[in-house]
């Protein structure tokens, strides 16, 4: 069992193949993020006008309303699925934000960061995604500068999913809360999903502060993925960033 695994995920690491029951999509080559529109008549929005990821500037001053953070302990499985580490998230945790519960409903990993601030790209970026119960989308993104361990990685990490479809309950359970900073002030800008639907819409919450992680830490995200997992930046045509 674990022979095939392995040997899918060499595949797939190649881009040679299609793997099991899904579209397939990559950071480069022929299904590059150059390709997504094109790849599926589904990705058409991949070309869209408010795609993610952007480089956050020429901020708008603004008097963003705190975001209420209503976390709980609930990181309780860890999985690959070939272009990320994502941690689910059990039910019971959400943020509101214009005046609206979005539960939380996973976090996971971009090496080296997607969105830059100021020009500025960091080693890897947290996105913890959550849906109102009308399928729209908020995302709280964190931005990781290498430093002290990070104690929701340590916890996660512990059962690092090595393998494209590995997945693993957590021994510890993770704390999101492990892997935000004390200081939630946040940029705040229209978007879209980083990868493959590409739907826009989603609410982008990009935190002010950012925390560390280890070299260690980071370096074994980035040797389960082989390749960076960072979509390019997208052009921020009328968008308005708000801090
Ligand atoms: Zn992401």
């Amino acid at each position: 069992m674990k022979r095939t695994i392995v040997f899918v995920c060499a595949m797939v690491a190649s881009g040679s193949v299609f793997s099991e029951g899904k579209s397939h999509w990559g950071y480069s080559g022929h299904e590059g993020p150059n390709h997504w529109a094109s790849l599926s008549a589904d990705n058409f929005a991949c070309s869209g006008k408010n795609q993610s990821p952007i480089n956050l500037s020429g901020f708008i001053e603004s008097e963003l309303i705190p975001i209420a953070f209503n976390y709980s302990n609930g990181g309780y499985e860890i999985l690959n699925n070939g272009h990320t580490v994502q941690v689910n998230y059990k039910k019971g945790s959400s943020i509101k934000i214009d005046g609206t519960t979005f539960n939380l409903l996973q976090f996971h990993f971009h090496a080296p960061s997607e969105n830059h601030i100021n020009g500025h790209s960091y080693p890897l970026e947290a996105h913890l995604v959550h849906a109102d119960n009308n399928g729209n989308l908020a995302v709280v993104a964190v931005m990781f500068k290498e430093g002290a361990a990070n104690k929701g990685l340590t916890k996660a990490w512990a059962m690092m999913p090595k393998y494209e479809g590995d997945k693993h309950l957590l021994s510890a359970m993770v704390p999101v809360d492990d892997i935000l900073p004390k200081e939630r002030d946040y940029y705040r800008f229209n978007g879209s999903l980083t990868t493959p639907p590409c739907s826009e819409g989603v609410r982008w919450l990009v935190m002010k502060q950012e925390v560390t992680a280890s070299e260690e830490q980071i370096n074994a995200f980035k040797h389960v993925l082989h390749e960076p997992n960072n979509r390019p930046l997208q052009a921020i045509n009328a968008r308005a960033i708000l801090k």
